[in-house]
């Protein structure tokens, strides 16, 4: 049997801690599926197809790699469509524990048979997010640590 997996994620915008669990994870799956998934709790700087587009670009290098957007949908739900077996996600500070295993529990009573695994983050990107790299930006900082060229572009364009 073919192990599908599946990495959901806002990724507004995808960053280098991003990219390093997708890097980590592929290894793990004959296929790796991203899924842009809507957050209704978050109010997101780019648009789904924004979003796409960037992580196209920054997985290019890896060919076993589709990048889809999960809308109106739970992941679980999805993961299912796909035939994904397990939902990758990245750990980085005590922070994101609780979160996640909120997530993972409730997924789990969804769908028993879907497993989440998680990678821990690799030390440099422990205080990587998103927000911050948004926040870097926003206020003219250089983002070229912690995001890919392209994406730094993106949101050179964006402020
Ligand atoms: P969500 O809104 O679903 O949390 P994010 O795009 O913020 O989406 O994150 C997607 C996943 O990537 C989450 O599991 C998050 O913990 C993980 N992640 C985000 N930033 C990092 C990082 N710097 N290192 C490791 N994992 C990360």
């Amino acid at each position: 049997m073919k192990k599908i997996g599946i990495y959901p994620g806002t990724f507004d915008p995808i960053t280098n801690g991003h990219l390093d669990i997708i890097e980590r994870g592929y290894g793990l799956f004959d296929k790796l599926y991203i899924a842009i998934a809507q957050n209704i709790n978050k109010k997101t700087l780019f648009t789904i197809e924004e979003r796409l587009e960037m992580i196209k670009g920054v997985t290019a290098h890896l060919p076993h790699v589709e990048v889809v957007a999960c809308i109106d949908r739970l992941t679980v739900d999805f993961a299912e469509e796909i035939g994904a077996q397990t939902i990758l996600r990245g750990l980085r500070a005590v922070t994101d524990f609780e979160y996640e295993f909120q997530i993972a529990t409730t997924n789990k009573a969804l769908k028993p048979h879907i497993e989440t695994v998680f990678l821990t983050t690799s030390a440099k990107n422990m205080y990587l997010s998103s927000s911050t790299v948004k926040e870097v930006a926003r206020f003219g900082g250089d983002v070229e640590a912690f995001v890919d060229a392209d994406v730094k572009q993106a949101l050179l364009e964006k402020f």
